[in-house]
């Protein structure tokens, strides 16, 4: 570290300590020319947090939840292995942080969905792909078929969609 009082490059730490719950690490070092001490904070880099554009504009952090709900929903009692549910999930996921540094908009991430979907059932496709236009985003849509699925389980509602 360059000494903020002479400008020298040579230190040492003589004190380390971690703060904010292990979070920071906090250095007292001292400069090897002119004996002065300064102190340095260590932190983790923010991993890139790709935000999701929805259509009214608002941002909101990308959640994989959403699509494994609105993927589940589509999928209802299908014969999908689960395992072929995670990994279409995984795949938009990969995709996603593959071609969108910082953004990502919604109804992108519903066309991934709906593509994949359409290959690995088409009946399931057809659910998600109709559910989806009706709700133009995924985290609306996985909401509301939740509740759906619970209003059905309690029986007030017979199952409209499915
Ligand atoms: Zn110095």
């Amino acid at each position: 570290m360059i000494c903020p009082y002479c400008g020298h490059n040579d230190d040492k730490v003589i004190d380390s300590r971690a703060s904010d719950a292990g979070k920071v690490i906090r250095r007292r070092r001292q400069c090897l020319k002119c004996a002065k001490r300064f102190t340095t904070y260590e932190r983790v880099e923010e991993t890139s947090r790709v935000l999701v554009v929805k259509r009214d504009g608002t941002r909101v952090p990308f959640n994989r939840e959403n699509i494994v709900r609105g993927v589940q929903a589509a999928c209802g009692k299908r014969p999908i292995p689960e395992e072929a549910k995670s990994r279409l999930v995984d795949e938009v996921e990969e995709t996603v942080h593959r071609e969108y540094e910082r953004e990502v908009p919604s109804r992108a991430i519903g066309e991934l969905v709906c593509e994949k979907l359409r290959h690995l059932d088409e009946v399931a496709y057809i659910r998600f792909a109709s559910e989806y236009h009706r709700f133009k985003d995924l985290g609306e849509m996985a909401q509301e078929m939740a509740e759906l699925k619970e209003r059905v389980k309690d029986g007030k509602e017979q199952a409209r969609l499915f």
